[in-house]
């Protein structure tokens, strides 16, 4: 039974979740089952769902800051919690894979949002499309974390993420068509004194394709009872998921049940069990989805997004090692306003995220270089003078994100007297120093005798353009460098002797 009642506000719920404490927030997913899964949970068995094959799922990560470009998610949390969620899905033989890049996004109305209308604004106006959309935000209309089916997109709460946290899943497993255990219950308040009725009401408005801001849809769900009678039918329709009307988060005791004594419609006792991530347990209680909700997922992937498989053969395999920091070291002395880093690569990495701080156990706020690259080393320019700076690298791929960091290096800042090292070059001149791509670079140096040099260009992101071994006759030596298709920015060229090396900025526009 389904019907419509006009309103003119059409978020109730959304006011009744947000009374809720801070520390375990719910989740602001609309409930309601999707035309798909009712039609699915009809007649499972007709749907494909591929169970004994590992799929790979594309995820699309936005992580939106402030308009200043501030306070964004960090690049090292983010493998960590990405890691989690790779673990959960593990046992449903499915498995996220980071598709392009990270998706920055300068918004602070976005960045904390007060409703989900704000949030499907953010999904439409940045989802890619045949990819699962994740955007980390710092209040997603004051939940844990929601899905939005209309909008096809993901939106996570940064405090609900990292290690042993399960709202990602939680969010991905509506995202994919599963439904809460208590399915029903939503913003409904449940009492063991009040006799348990047979049915209940839920809002499921924002669930439809569109947003229909003056129409509250209303669809019923049958309470579960405790002996499975009516488990096909009732609240989210999967048998292996035992009854439960708890719709606050809630504590579990030592066997993952809840602490809540229910009763259902006949009398029945039970607690829920915490163990499922579509529960409202705490994150430490939870720890699977049940067969028939993993069923469901790949089901709807086959049936609904197929487009999403084009790629099973993603950047993977397992990383074992951590980098070995190669220069500098052990507190040695580098040039302030620019210095290259450089360690060793690891088997199977294709990315690694680069950190340099002033503390040692790098903290967000001393935090000058938090950057990922997918070379084996990187320029670090803008440093301050005569400071210590503490520096490591995590290496990952677009699967594989559990992985450790190496170990900790410093350096320290001062200015070198680079010229004097160039023992045998008397002087030398990059120009012009500001130049249009395209248009050639001359490097001109005059030298005391012959010598073998290397001549290397590198963007400041790190991107190495030139690299290039040179004969340097004695006397003037002038050099040609093509800067065809060069990005604009600033490049660092390099100059590497058997008696010293040196370096020079220019600057590179469209
Ligand atoms: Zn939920």
């Amino acid at each position: 039974m389904m019907y419509r009642i006009q309103f003119t506000i059409a978020f109730v719920f959304l006011i009744v979740f947000s009374a809720i404490g801070q520390t375990h927030l719910p989740c602001g997913t609309p409930p309601g089952k999707s035309d798909w899964l009712k039609r699915y949970q009809q007649n499972p068995n007709q749907f494909r769902n591929g169970l004994d094959t590992m799929i790979y799922l594309p995820m699309t990560v936005h992580i939106v800051g402030t308009n200043t470009g501030a306070a964004y998610y960090r690049p090292d949390f983010l493998m960590e919690s990405f890691c989690q969620l790779n673990r959960d899905f593990l046992p449903s033989n499915m498995q996220f894979f980071l598709e392009g890049e990270i998706n920055y996004i300068d918004n602070s109305d976005w960045y904390i949002h007060s409703t989900v209308i704000e949030g499907a604004d953010m999904m439409n106006a940045n989802n890619v499309p045949n990819t699962i959309n994740s955007y980390i935000v710092n209040s997603p209309a004051g939940n844990a974390g929601y899905n939005l089916p209309h909008a096809d997109g993901v939106a996570m709460g940064t405090q609900f993420l990292g290690f042993d946290y399960h709202t990602w899943t939680h969010e991905i497993g509506h995202n994919l068509s599963v439904q809460h255990t208590f399915l029903g219950w939503e913003g409904d308040v449940y009492s063991y004194n009040t006799p348990t009725p047979s049915e209940v009401y839920y809002d499921y408005t924002l669930f439809k394709d569109t947003l229909i801001l003056d129409t509250i849809i209303i669809d019923t769900a049958i309470v579960e009872f405790v002996p499975r009678t009516n488990c096909a039918v009732a609240a989210d329709g999967f048998c292996d998921t035992p009854p439960d009307y708890v719709s606050f988060r809630w504590p579990c005791d030592s066997d993952s049940l809840g602490l809540v004594k229910q009763k259902d419609p006949n009398g029945v006792d039970f607690w829920s069990d915490g163990t499922n991530y579509m529960s409202y347990s705490y994150d430490e209680c939870q720890g699977k989805f049940t067969s028939d909700q993993s069923d469901a997922m790949r089901a709807f992937i086959y049936d609904r997004k197929p487009g999403i498989l084009y790629n099973q053969n993603p950047t993977m395999g397992p990383i074992t090692s951590s980098p070995d920091l190669l220069f500098p070291v052990g507190g040695e002395d580098v040039q302030f306003d620019g210095t290259y880093l450089r360690w060793s690569s690891v088997p199977n990495a294709s990315n690694y995220i680069l950190q340099v701080n002033r503390l040692s156990n790098f903290p967000g706020n001393q935090m000058l270089v938090n950057r990922i690259v997918t070379d084996t080393s990187a320029f670090v320019t803008n440093l301050n003078i005569n400071w210590t700076f503490h520096w490591r690298v995590l290496p990952y791929n677009q699967v594989n994100t559990c992985t450790n960091f190496s170990a900790v290096e410093t350096f320290n800042t001062t200015i070198l007297s680079s010229l004097g090292e160039l023992e045998t070059v008397d002087h030398w001149t990059v120009f012009p120093s500001q130049l249009t791509a395209g248009n050639e670079l001359n490097v001109v140096l005059e030298n005391k005798e012959s010598i073998d040099a290397n001549l290397q260009v590198y963007h400041i992101s790190g991107i190495q353009v030139v690299d290039q071994q040179v004969q340097l006759n004695s006397g003037i030596n002038d050099l040609k460098v093509k800067t065809d298709n060069w990005a604009s920015g600033i490049y660092i060229v390099t100059l590497e002797t058997p008696n010293g090396t040196d370096f020079k900025k220019i600057i590179v526009s469209d």
